[in-house]
């Protein structure tokens, strides 16, 4: 199954990702992490995308799009993947979509995890207080730059793919196993 996972910072995206992982087999991607761990490394791509991502910007399309084009070469992702956080533009979606077909692929399932502004920061202030691994853009302000990234430049994303058939959306507020139960239905897994 191949699967995208939508909604802004802080939606719970990383934390279904993985459980799904453990239930479907199938490897998340998260861009964010791969770019997360460039920058940790020095590498050129981690140098050019590090002040973007600690600014709550996006990264250039053509970053993210290389990275996932390689991650889906990749043997694990033949039975199916989890984007999570990718598509983030319409111009990636697109790429993917151009991707994906050229290989006989396509997304069956977009989930969005709807979770309003208020709940989203408080979530980060209590992430920021408790991670043992912090995010340098897990700061109140910087999650601001984030949701308005979101807002203006992913959120479109949902009509694209409600256009396509393929949205199914959620609330992504509650108990972590409700959510998760609210995901499973969706997808029919
Ligand atoms: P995330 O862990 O998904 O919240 O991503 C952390 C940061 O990495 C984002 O705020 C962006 O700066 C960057 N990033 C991750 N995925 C993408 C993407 N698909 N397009 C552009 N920037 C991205």
């Amino acid at each position: 199954m191949n699967l995208i996972l939508l909604g802004p910072p802080g939606a719970g995206k990383g934390t279904q990702a993985q459980r799904l992982v453990a239930d479907l087999g199938i490897p998340q991607i998260s861009t964010g992490e791969i770019l997360r761990a460039a920058v940790k490394n020095g590498t050129p791509l981690g140098k050019q995308a590090g002040p973007l991502m600690d600014a709550g910007k996006l990264v250039p399309d053509e970053l993210v799009v290389g990275i996932v084009d390689e991650r889906l070469k990749e043997k694990d992702c033949a039975r199916g993947f989890i984007l999570d956080g990718f598509p983030r533009t319409i111009p990636q979606a697109d790429a993917l979509a151009a991707k994906l077909k050229a290989s006989g692929k396509a997304i069956d399932h977009v989930v969005s995890l709807e979770v309003p502004d208020e709940v989203i920061i408080e979530r980060i202030k209590h992430r920021a207080a408790t991670s043992v691994e912090k995010r340098s853009d897990d700061t109140p302000e910087k999650a601001q730059a984030r949701l308005k990234a979101y807002a203006e430049q992913t959120a479109p994303l949902k009509s694209y793919y409600a256009k396509a058939g393929l949205l199914r959306t959620l609330n992504g507020v509650g108990a972590l196993d409700q959510v998760y139960a609210l995901i499973r239905k969706a997808i029919g897994a």
